[in-house]
């Protein structure tokens, strides 16, 4: 079994209740457990800027999926949500990311974990720290220090 912690986000279409009713499939994932989720919060696009703003959240799950197997069942609760894509960092209706997959390091064509992103990202360090304060990545970075290069003072947490 491995903690597996999961970012979600959607900017179209009711994002909120894409991102609430994708908490709830995310339940439903064979082999696992949603053991917590994070407030949702509001944070601004990355890329083009003439889309609304985001809700995200980050949950953590504890599964025995192969980490490519729970890739591929994030990609089917994306594709059940209608995901539109019509360009690089556009808006979206859901998208599902493995942020950290145990202390495990993944390079794979289809699975970069951590992921990529995740130093760069204030709203995904700030769930992840609302979930887990000591969290580290599997080189050993406490996701306290990502604050120093990527503050969360704009992130704004919502009700859900
Ligand atoms: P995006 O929709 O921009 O998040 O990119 C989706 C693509 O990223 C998919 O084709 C995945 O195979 C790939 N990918 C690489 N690493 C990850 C990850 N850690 N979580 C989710 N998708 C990933």
């Amino acid at each position: 079994m491995v903690n597996a912690f999961i970012g979600l986000g959607s900017n179209l279409d009711n994002p909120k209740a894409h991102v609430i009713k994708a908490l709830e499939e995310l339940e439903q994932l064979p082999h696992s457990q949603l053991l917590l989720a994070s407030k949702l919060y509001l944070s601004k696009p990355v890329g083009p800027q003439d889309q609304d703003h985001f809700i995200n959240a980050v949950a953590l799950v504890i599964t025995e999926l192969e980490p490519l197997t729970l890739l591929d069942e994030l990609q089917a609760i994306e594709q059940r949500h209608q995901r539109v894509r019509e360009r690089h960092w556009g808006p979206r209706t859901l998208d599902l990311d493995i942020l950290l997959f145990g202390d495990q390091t993944i390079h794979h064509s289809r699975l970069t974990v951590p992921h990529a992103e995740l130093p760069n990202r204030d709203f995904v360090i700030g769930p992840l720290l609302e979930l887990s304060p000591n969290l580290s990545l599997p080189d050993g970075t406490q996701i306290q220090e990502l604050l120093q290069s990527c503050p969360i003072d704009g992130l704004i947490s919502i009700e859900a």
